[in-house]
């Protein structure tokens, strides 16, 4: 892991309580296309599509830095929580 996590709490508790970081998403209703996630991807995975930040999903490492690079807060991690306790009625 690198960049932001070893800065920040906030991001990096997912994953220390194991909840399973699954990709990077973009909020399109957010996103203003200024590209600050393009710059700063140390893998190259983002774009700037149609006016709108795109992930490449087989470049992404999970790293979060475009995270935090965002001054939309318009990217964010999905995570695969637990499952929920089933509700099973007589
Ligand atoms: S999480 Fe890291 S590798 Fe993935 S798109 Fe964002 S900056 Fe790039």
């Amino acid at each position: 892991m690198g960049g932001c996590w070893a800065l920040c709490e906030r991001f990096q508790l997912p994953l220390e309580k194991g909840f399973g970081v699954t990709k990077i998403v973009v909020d399109l209703k957010k996103c203003r296309g200024t590209g600050a996630c393009v710059l700063v991807c140390p893998q190259h995975a983002i774009s700037i599509y149609d006016g709108f930040a795109t992930v490449d999903e087989t470049r992404c490492d999970l790293d979060g830095i475009c995270i935090v690079a965002c001054p939309h807060q318009a990217i964010h991690f999905e995570e695969e929580r637990p499952n929920q306790p089933s509700r099973s009625g007589p």
